[in-house]
């Protein structure tokens, strides 16, 4: 039977969509009420409410997450060069640890070396026509007028750039990828409106039926092979040699042990059906975009990359590639107070940081990768949970 729902039921609508402190401890109160719940903690912010404006709706406080630091990781990189403490907000036990006595080991191992290999979001339209030739016309006439359309997306944007576009038919339905340069922003709302100010000059010179802004197939938020291959963001790569001494003293085990692990888990991926390879950037990237303010559910597609390991007469060879890391230093939640902060602690806040920022988390997310399979097989995975991890209620 459906539940009783009336009027009084919804949410209090406030003047000015109820941001100032308020307004919000008025609608907090009344979800107190409404609920049964006390909200002593969720009710103190430390900081100005309207600060949230633009990040949240309905606001009745702050989810207070722990925020860790792992590290130090020395980054010989592009963008990147120096020693960085990495923030991390998370409430897996063992995870810092773990992350920290990676990066740790790759510091004593003299360092890493990381590389943004492209950088480039993507969104995808999708185009309907009345039969499978106009479609297939317009899959020739698209690329063909590439510039009308970076002219038409260039008036939405001062600071992204549509870079490319490739037009994929499915009968009479056309997908068109656009790529786009968003600087230092993670920039789906900025290339949302680019692309459709692009569709909306294609709707003017073409004869389609209609289109959708979203076809699917740029995989934001979802994962995909098309990830790996074609990329989202910013595509990075961290590698270090770990030489054996290094293993032993901070990973405990040999550059065989570890390559063990790497090489048989790869069938446990491939009967999984997995799309790439690594032991959890899952964790790593949670932990760093709650801390640094991005679009948390950007993990889902930062997570899809390969971890790989090699054997080498002085150790091993350990490296990640992401080829979808959208990262930013500007924009989305990286200006809120906490995540300011953080950002500030890697010196990656603001203009010109993204990539900076980007081989960070690639270095950090290879000092996770190292340290779960060196804690795999020395076995000391459990123990570290037991140790560090466990919350049982009392
Ligand atoms: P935004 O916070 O909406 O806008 C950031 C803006 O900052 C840019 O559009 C740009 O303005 C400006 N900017 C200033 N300095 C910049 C620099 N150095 N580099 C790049 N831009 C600079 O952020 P967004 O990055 O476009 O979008 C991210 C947000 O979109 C996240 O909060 C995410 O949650 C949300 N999101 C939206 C969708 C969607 O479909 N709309 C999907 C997923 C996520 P100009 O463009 O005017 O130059």
């Amino acid at each position: 039977m459906a539940a009783e729902f009336g009027p009084s039921d919804l949410l209090p609508r406030l003047k000015d969509q109820g941001y100032d402190a308020e307004r919000v401890g008025r609608r907090r109160s009344w979800v107190e009420r409404k609920t049964g719940a006390a909200f002593e903690h969720i009710g103190r912010m430390s900081f100005d409410s309207e600060l949230t404006r633009g990040n949240i709706e309905n606001p009745i406080g702050v989810a207070q997450v722990p925020m860790g630091v792992a590290g130090p990781v020395l980054i010989h990189g592009q963008h990147a060069q120096g020693m960085f403490y990495v923030p991390m907000a998370t409430t897996e036990g063992a995870l810092i640890r773990s992350y920290e006595r990676g990066m740790v080991a790759l510091t004593k191992a003299g360092g890493v070396q990381t590389a943004v290999l492209a950088d480039e979001n993507q969104i995808a339209p999708t185009f309907f026509f009345n039969d499978v030739s106009s479609a297939s016309r317009f899959s020739e006439w698209a690329p063909a007028n590439f510039g009308h359309m970076q002219e038409a997306a260039s008036h939405t944007t001062s600071h992204g750039k549509l870079t490319a576009i490739k037009c994929y038919q499915v009968g009479r339905q056309v997908l068109v990828n656009f790529g786009f340069f968003t600087g230092d922003a993670q920039g789906m709302n900025m290339i949302v409106k680019a692309a459709d100010a692009a569709c909306k000059w294609i709707e003017k010179n073409f004869p389609i039926s209609s289109y959708f802004i979203f076809s699917g197939m740029c995989s934001e938020k979802r994962p995909s092979g098309f990830l790996l291959t074609r990329g989202k963001g910013k595509r990075v790569t961290a590698g270090a040699l770990l030489p054996h001494d290094v293993l032993k003293m901070y990973l405990h085990c040999t550059a065989e042990q570890l390559f063990r692990v790497w090489h048989s888990t790869l069938i446990g991926h491939l009967h999984a059906n997995a799309i790439g390879y690594n032991a959890h950037y899952a964790n790593g990237l949670t932990a760093i975009f709650i801390a640094t303010g991005q679009d948390v559910a950007n993990v889902v597609n930062a997570s899809c990359g390969i971890t790989y390991f090699e054997l080498q007469p002085e150790g091993l060879f350990v490296s990640v590639t992401l080829p979808a890391l959208t990262v930013a230093t500007v924009g989305g939640g990286t200006a809120l107070p906490t995540q300011r902060e953080a950002l500030q602690m890697m010196d990656c806040f603001g203009n010109g940081k993204a990539k900076k920022l980007a081989e960070i988390v690639a270095a950090a997310l290879l000092g996770g990768d190292i340290s779960m399979g060196a804690a795999i097989t020395t076995g000391e995975f459990v123990a570290a949970h037991e140790h560090y991890g466990r919350n049982r209620p009392k």
